[in-house]
């Protein structure tokens, strides 16, 4: 493999197995690894140094579309995986994008309100000869928000002299965001649950749910679950989590942590570690924090039957394999928590024609896209008589469509 093709254990031995089930050339499948940019930056803010990264993976379905992420641990090597995925999950929701993704490896927990500022402002500083509505338009990841959004875009057009919205989403509703991008990765991990409950003959009345992360995509997803009767028994943050048996009550756990700053100080449950978590007798297990979270190491301790993942890649490829020898069902992160880059899609056409749409039409847009995918990927696994997973499924679909479009630009045979 050539240093600047992707590295990832877990995403080359994916692709392996996905070009002898798909038949496809050895030559493609290396140019679908192969980022087309990789950008690089130190931002120096305050005599700090934080490196920095914009990878684009493909840009043949149209412009790049993905989140920038800070967090003290980002790498090139998450920020490519990240920009990979992106380019599976926009092609599985037949969205008219590429993948890519950025990173700062900067903590803004533990950064003043100026310092997040002047970094939000130099990643742009940095990259925005790169970006623009119609090259590649980021949208918030972990730790970054619609303020920090808001301040890219300023800084942006600041850079570029004029007005262009649509050079990022998931911005706030005053600077011409979506009204349904706040919560709509975490209301389509709730459409896909809702149908996964149906397709496998769940009884709703007696599961069990585990959540794993309790942010933008955890927080919102286990209230709509809690709202809509299900029962959320466990949920966790990156200080540890809590569990009750008998349900929590979502809407006490939220203001716990909003007044106290993680739910481990709900009282109103057993705490436990994130690792306990991962083991509890649930039905449903939905991972919403991080990556490389059910590993070899831990895959023997899962109980669930059901994982679901709304963050990214947090299953590797050995575990997600004896996942699948062991029957449990795993929803892919690419089908799962496709519903933000969804809604990002509405607010950048939104933006484009100046037309704001309907929240609720947009809402129905949105359950028929996830529920769209999520017919393709089963109907997908059938055709191969269920002898391949839904992430098998769902890659064949989208590689199917990046590679068709590759060739009818003419980079492929
Ligand atoms: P966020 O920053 O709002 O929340 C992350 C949550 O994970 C926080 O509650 C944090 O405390 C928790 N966490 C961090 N480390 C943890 C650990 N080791 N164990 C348990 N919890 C831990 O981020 P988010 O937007 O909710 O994103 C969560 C995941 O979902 C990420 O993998 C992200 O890439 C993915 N995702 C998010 C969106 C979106 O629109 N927000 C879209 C697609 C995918």
């Amino acid at each position: 493999m050539s240093k600047e093709t992707l590295s990832n254990i877990n995403i080359v031995s994916k692709l392996e197995e996905i070009q002898k089930i798909g038949q496809l050339p050895a030559k493609e499948i290396q140019w679908l690894l192969t980022p087309k940019r990789i950008n690089y930056a130190e931002l120096k803010v305050n005599g700090e140094r934080f490196p920095a990264w914009r990878v684009l993976f493909n840009d043949v379905l149209g412009p790049g579309k993905g989140g920038i992420r800070f967090h003290p641990e980002v790498s090139e090597d998450e920020v490519t995986s990240l920009g990979f995925w992106m380019m599976i999950k926009d092609s599985l929701a037949e969205l008219p994008f590429g993948g890519v993704k950025g990173g700062v490896k900067f903590n803004p927990k533990k950064a003043s309100p100026q310092m997040l500022e002047a970094v939000s402002r130099k990643y742009i500083d940095a990259f925005y000869e790169d970006l623009g509505q119609d090259r590649d338009i980021p949208a918030p990841d972990v730790y970054t928000n619609p303020q920090v959004m808001a301040l890219m875009l300023d800084e942006y057009e600041k850079k570029t002299g004029c007005h262009e919205p649509g050079m990022i989403t998931g911005k706030p509703l005053e600077l011409q965001g979506c009204a349904i991008r706040s919560d709509a990765t975490a209301r389509g991990g709730f459409i896909i649950i809702k149908e996964m409950v149906k397709e496998f003959r769940l009884n709703k009345r007696t599961l069990r749910i585990a959540i794993q992360g309790f942010g933008n995509a955890g927080l919102n997803l286990a209230q709509m679950l809690w709202q809509d009767k299900f029962k959320v028994v466990a949920v966790s943050d990156s200080q540890g989590g809590i569990y009750n048996k008998a349900g929590l009550d979502i809407n006490r756990v939220i203001k716990a942590k909003s007044e106290f700053g993680s739910v481990i100080n709900f009282s109103d449950g057993e705490k436990i570690n994130n690792q306990e978590l991962l083991k509890l007798p649930v039905n449903v297990l939905v991972l919403a924090a991080l990556e490389n979270q059910i590993t070899e190491d831990n895959i023997e301790n899962v109980q669930t039957t059901h994982i679901v993942e709304i963050a990214n890649g947090p299953i590797t490829y050995q575990a997600d394999k004896r996942l699948f020898a062991r029957n449990v069902v795993v929803i892919p992160d690419v089908l799962a928590n496709a519903g933000g880059v969804i809604a990002s899609y509405f607010e950048w056409g939104q933006n484009k024609t100046g037309n704001i749409l309907d929240q609720e039409y947009l809402k129905e847009q949105l359950r028929r896209k996830m529920v769209t995918s999520w017919g393709k990927v089963i109907a997908t696994q059938r055709e191969h008589k269920n002898k391949i997973d839904l992430r098998t499924a769902a890659y064949l679909i989208a590689i199917k469509r990046i590679l068709v479009a590759g060739k009818l630009r003419g980079y492929l045979e």
